[in-house]
């Protein structure tokens, strides 16, 4: 992993190949990048998500922990349009309550489904190219740059470039699976569960290279069920219960929380 991380052209807030920005910095500028007021979601009577609301301020990664069925993946893909929702989310401003799923991407959102839907019988590169489906008309040389920084983050991406992606590992899928979602140059990336069968070493690498991203400008919404990992990397968190907020603070908070210790952090203290 490239220690020097630049982010495809376009996708941070600052200028790519900035400076990795302090937790104090991070907290003073602040601006909310997603603002998500009250946010409802069911599926027929079952409310899924009730009343949620919370921001990710610019260049920070905000994670989401919680058990089974609280409601993580539900609310990801209500704020990337793929579900219908109540109440207010807000992308850099604007109400993107009307914008469809294809909208979103281009206004800058980006998800990484837990399935990571990748297209196995393509190869890596070829993957990636279609990540760059909506900045098809900024052309190849463009394209092969932002190609070259997902192998700049991902370097053994770049060694299995004409692999098909179905012969990959659960590990190199997931690094893919964040390459092609970069290559759509986000400002906010939104991860359903990275670390989903992984390895901890291997958790440890793909949650490595978030924290780096999110050092280079990026604004990061990540749902895990691992929930020490996602809190050693994140500077703010929520636990969703039963689809609501139960808990809100800064990592550093929650770590310390009893009830999250005794509740999210016990099982894991062996990794
Ligand atoms: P996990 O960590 O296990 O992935 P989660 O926190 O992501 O869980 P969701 O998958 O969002 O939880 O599910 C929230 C609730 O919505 C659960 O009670 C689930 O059974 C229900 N649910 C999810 N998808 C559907 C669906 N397509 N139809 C009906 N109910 C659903």
């Amino acid at each position: 992993m490239s220690s020097d991380v630049r982010l495809p052209t376009g996708s941070a807030p600052s200028p790519a190949g900035a400076m990795p920005v302090g937790l104090a910095e991070r907290s003073a500028a602040a601006a909310p990048v997603l603002e998500v007021e009250r946010l409802c979601v069911s599926y027929g009577k079952v409310q899924a998500v009730r009343e949620v609301s919370m921001r990710v301020p610019a260049g920070s990664i905000v994670t989401v922990i919680g058990p089974n069925g609280a409601g993580k993946t539900t609310l990801l893909m209500a704020l990337m349009g793929l579900l219908p929702s109540q109440g207010g989310i807000r992308f850099k401003g604007d109400d993107c309550r009307g914008a469809d799923p294809q909208q979103r991407v281009e206004m800058g959102m980006s998800l990484v489904t837990e399935k990571r839907d990748l297209f196995g019988s393509m190869t890596v590169e070829d993957n990636l190219t279609l990540g760059a489906f909506c900045h098809r008309r900024q052309g190849r040389a463009a394209r092969l740059q932002d190609i070259d920084r997902v192998y700049a983050l991902f370097p053994r991406l770049k060694a299995r470039s004409t692999q098909l992606a179905q012969t990959l590992s659960g590990g190199e899928r997931q690094m893919l699976a964040l390459g092609r979602a970069l290559m759509a140059r986000p400002q906010l990336l939104l991860l359903d569960e990275p670390s989903l069968g992984l390895a901890p070493r291997i958790v440890r690498e793909v949650l490595q290279a978030v924290a780096q991203l999110r050092d280079a400008g990026l604004s990061v919404l990540l749902v895990e069920q691992n929930a020490r990992a996602a809190l050693q990397i994140a500077d703010e968190g929520y636990v969703l219960e039963l689809g609501e907020v139960a808990l809100h603070g800064s990592s550093e908070q929650l770590l310390h929380d009893p009830k999250v210790e005794s509740t999210y952090l016990g099982m894991l203290r062996a990794e």
